[in-house]
């Protein structure tokens, strides 16, 4: 072992496993959770995913 493991989590310093591919790469669950709060923190994105609203 030198540290690095293929299936490491692609955060640096992150030491969890990859279990979950995201826009940003092959990340653990904890991070992938994190990346989505913060797509959603931005309140703008690019397209409506299931949400339909009759006005
Ligand atoms: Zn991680």
């Amino acid at each position: 072992m030198n540290g690095y493991s293929l299936y490491s989590c692609d955060t640096p310093r992150c030491t969890g496993l990859k279990e979950v591919i995201t826009p940003d790469g092959y990340l653990c669950e904890d991070c992938a959770d994190e990346l989505a709060a913060e797509y959603e923190d931005e309140g703008n994105q690019p397209t409506n995913i299931g949400v339909a609203r009759h006005t």
